[in-house]
């Protein structure tokens, strides 16, 4: 099988070696294009080996790692950011990747936006006038205000965005939380203030709207919040004698690198790998097996392998019982049955808690005194049927068997029975998971399916058993540093906060549709992207630019000059890492080494200066380290060495690390693993009604990527993306360096199957084009047998501007979900024709 790395020859090394040092030679660049590939650049740099300085910081992009990363200062300017280096005992954690020691080209590349710019031709034209600071916030400004005097606060929309800042200083807020249960049971909007300190307080003030990311949202909402799902740290999948990576390229793409190194040790510790993936992707080629799924058919594979551990009594019934909710009792509606309709404990109180029936008690017991739950049967309480929540789970998936799965998915029926025996006889297993399983529609019924499996095969907080893989927060930097417990959060909440809104940003294609939200009208008047950039890195992406025509104004703070930037009215250039003192969550203070290249500002000194021009001179006054003293400085911090002075000093302070599985304390309600929920809380809530299906484990097929779907006539192959390990969406894109590795022939490629290539008279290298009935994009072609026969992949992470021709979003269809608004990435069909 090819690779693109073949592409890398020695000319092109050593042209990239140019032009990298170029970039970082470049320091007269002016607008957001200019770089220095002459040559004599590389000599500049190579006589600059004067006086080094170091500095901390981290990519803080959207790999969601928090590498900690030295970056070397030569005359003013960044000439390397290495992995951080840890004493002796530390040395296998020491992480980081090829984009992390790339930063430097970031910095200095050849996208970077220079100056602030406002629109001069028709929106997207790309003619620009270079303006002033002062000309930029006086127009920032004054439109905030006239969105705000002539259609309400609300009406300016922040969107965040999980791009380059989401600090604490800078950034915006991106709001994994939209909607809340409130004690009677109703769903109330949320406020949404834990980042960016400057724009937090300006939101307060006048009542604007925040727009939270939909991208992989299904994992982060249902994992965390809905499921309340137990956290094992990724150092632990050592210990696994399973590890099945699904969904999830580790090698590659998740969380900094201690994943994969784990993995790793697990191997040599005689741990089996299975990937579990359309795409042989490099985890897949490292495993001892690969299934190859079919895309947005994991969770029928989920349901087969549970009839399989269940009908073959495989199951680790102990935990079934005795850890999961599988015993808790429902009625007809799926309400839990509790000690309150037994007349045993007050309703709404903390003792009324669920109840089982115990077989050795023969009696309804609270479920934490039970000392032989029933998990199966149908029982009288009280004239009111009850049955177990393992009952109806099994009952709602019963049409989804082995045989079933088999025909789904596209896999034989004895692979799925050996990876069901698998991984409930050869454990401890962890299932690691990321957000690839998650880009269809409604996936978020696959999290109901994967904490089912994971208690029929107690593959819960036990060394090496663990099921949530590397949407687990747990990374290995919160262990390796010395953490700050409290903090000062009084600056982020304003006393005379006025109220706005808060949902996610993907429904903006709605409202520009209908002029509502939620059954009430809503003017889009100003749109203020912070470290966003919707138009490459949503789904539907097509449909995000219509609704672009629908708002008066927008204004896009980046880095880079990305397609969102391009649709914008004002374009206004921010500081990257380094630039500015930060400060990330997990113990990590960003020292500021350089001055920004170009007229480029924090977020937090753009953001005080329109507010001041709007006449809120009290809102935000002094420095940003300011707020960050005050944020650090409690006294506990203090004593344990890690407030203000001592972080912004040291940038990081070594803990103790320990790598325990641990299992987050308290982890939910019951402290059992959920695979059911009484109430089903939408994170966009309109008033949209789930019945007990919904909360209960489920297999619903993609809603375009489905077998049966007549459109496949015309576009018989699946479309899906991925990132690697030289992408993470567009933070790291025009990157000279990494287009090397990424690019095939000098263009983005996609991959298609041998035997589909040979149908279309497709080799690798041929120019064709991916298209249906959303968009269209021309890539080169990569012919490989790593795909499915009936798959296609296309790349996640360019700019519009790097294809020849379209832009692989625009295949992708808007279609957030009722319940988590999430992305859906891998749930369209396609043609491919040679051009
Ligand atoms: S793993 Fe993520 S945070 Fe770490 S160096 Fe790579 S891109 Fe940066």
């Amino acid at each position: 099988m090819e690779t693109p790395s073949t592409q890398l020859t020695r000319r092109s090394f050593l042209t990239t070696t140019a032009l990298a040092a170029g970039a970082l030679a470049a320091s007269g660049m002016a607008g957001c294009s200019s770089v220095d590939t002459s040559g004599d650049a590389a000599n500049d740099l190579a006589s600059t080996a004067g006086q080094e300085e170091t500095y901390i910081g981290t990519c803080h992009g959207n790999c969601g790692g928090r590498c900690a990363l030295k970056a070397t200062v030569r005359e003013g300017k960044i000439v390397s950011t290495l992995p951080m280096e840890f004493p002796n005992e530390n040395k296998g954690l020491r992480v980081g990747c090829v984009k992390g020691v790339s930063n430097p080209l970031r910095i200095y590349g050849p996208s970077r936006l220079m100056y602030p710019m406002k629109r001069a031709g028709e929106r997207g034209s790309g003619e620009w006038e270079r303006i002033t600071w002062d000309e930029a916030i006086e127009l920032f400004a004054n439109q905030l205000k006239a969105s705000m005097e002539t259609y309400g606060g609300a009406s300016n929309m922040w969107q965040g965005g999980a791009g380059n800042m989401n600090g604490i200083l800078n950034g915006t807020p991106t709001g994994i939380i939209n909607s809340a249960m409130m004690p009677d049971g109703t769903i109330a909007p949320l406020p949404s203030f834990n980042a960016g300190f400057a724009n937090s307080r300006l939101i307060q003030k006048t009542g604007g709207t925040v727009l939270s990311v939909g991208h992989d949202m299904a994992g982060i909402v249902f994992c965390f919040v809905h499921l309340s799902s137990p956290q094992s740290a990724v150092e632990d999948l050592a210990n696994a004698k399973t590890i099945v990576a699904w969904g999830a390229n580790p090698a590659e793409a998740s969380f900094c690198r201690a994943a994969w190194n784990a993995i790793c040790t697990g191997r040599e510790n005689g741990a089996k790998l299975i990937a579990i993936d359309p795409l042989l992707s490099t985890t897949a080629a490292h495993a001892d097996e690969w299934v190859p799924v079919r895309t947005g058919t994991d969770a029928a594979l989920m349901c087969a392998m549970v009839h399989y551990i269940v009908d073959n009594d495989l199951a680790n019934w102990d935990y079934v019982k005795n850890k999961s909710v599988a015993p808790f009792l429902i009625d007809e509606a799926g309400a839990y049955l509790r000690l309150s309709s037994l007349g045993q404990a007050e309703a709404g109180t903390d003792a009324d808690v669920p109840v089982v029936w115990d077989e050795d008690a023969q009696a309804f017991v609270a479920h934490a005194t039970a000392t032989n739950p029933a998990i199966r049967g149908t029982f009288d309480a009280n004239g009111v049927a009850v049955r177990t929540v393992f009952d109806a789970a099994l009952e709602n998936i019963a049409p989804f068997t082995v045989e079933f799965a088999a025909n789904e998915c596209g896999i034989p029926a004895s692979q799925i029975e050996n990876l069901a025996r698998t991984v409930a006889t050869e454990g401890p297993t962890s299932f690691y998971i990321n957000y690839g399983l998650e880009h269809t529609y409604e996936s978020w019924r696959i999290y109901f399916l994967i904490g089912l499996l994971a208690s029929l095969t107690g593959s819960v907080g036990i060394p090496g058993g663990s099921y949530v893989g590397s949407i687990n927060l747990g990374h290995e930097s919160a262990t390796m540093f010395k953490q700050p417990t409290t903090f000062n959060e009084d600056d982020f909440t304003l006393e005379d906060a006025v109220p706005g809104g808060h949902f996610t940003g993907d429904w903006i294609v709605q409202i520009a549709e209908t002029g509502q939200w939620a059954g009430q009208d809503f003017h889009m008047g100003t749109l203020v992207n912070m470290c966003a950039n919707p138009l490459d890195n949503f789904s539907g992406s097509s449909a995000l630019l219509k609704a672009y025509d629908k708002i008066d104004y927008i204004v896009t703070i980046d880095t880079i000059m990305t397609t969102t930037a391009h649709y914008s009215d004002l374009v206004l250039p921010c500081c990257m890492p380094w630039e500015t003192y930060e400060y990330i969550e997990g113990g990590i203070f960003e020292q500021k080494a350089i001055d920004p290249v170009g007229d480029a500002r924090s977020d937090f000194d753009i953001i005080k200066a329109v507010a001041e021009k709007m006449g809120y001179d009290d809102l935000i006054v002094g420095e940003g380290t300011d707020y960050l003293r005050r944020y650090l400085d409690t006294p506990e911090n203090i004593e344990a060495g890690v407030g203000f002075d001592a972080l912004s000093e040291n940038g990081v302070v070594l803990g103790d690390y320990s790598c325990d599985a641990h299992v987050t304390p308290e982890y939910n309600p019951f402290g059992r693993t959920q695979f059911y929920l009484e109430y089903l809380m939408p994170r966009d809530n309109w008033g949209q009604m789930f019945g007990l299906q919904d909360r209960l484990p489920y297999y619903k097929p993609s809603i375009e990527a489905y077998a049966d779907n007549p459109d496949r006539a015309k576009y018989p192959l699946y479309g899906m993306s991925s990132h690697d390990i030289y992408h993470g969406q567009t933070l790291w894109s025009h990157h000279p360096w990494l287009d090397d590795f990424r690019k095939l022939d000098g263009q983005p490629f996609c991959r298609i199957h041998t035997e589909a290539a040979a149908e279309r008279g497709i080799k690798t290298g041929d120019k064709v084009r991916v298209f249906n009935d959303h968009g269209s994009v021309v890539l080169n072609a990569l012919v490989t047998e790593g795909i499915r026969k009936d798959s296609v992949w296309v790349p996640h992470g360019f700019t519009w501007d790097e294809f020849e021709e379209g832009y692989a979003q625009s295949l992708t269809r808007w279609c957030p979900d009722d319940v988590t608004s999430n992305n859906n990435f891998n749930d369209w069909i396609c043609e491919v024709e040679k051009m």
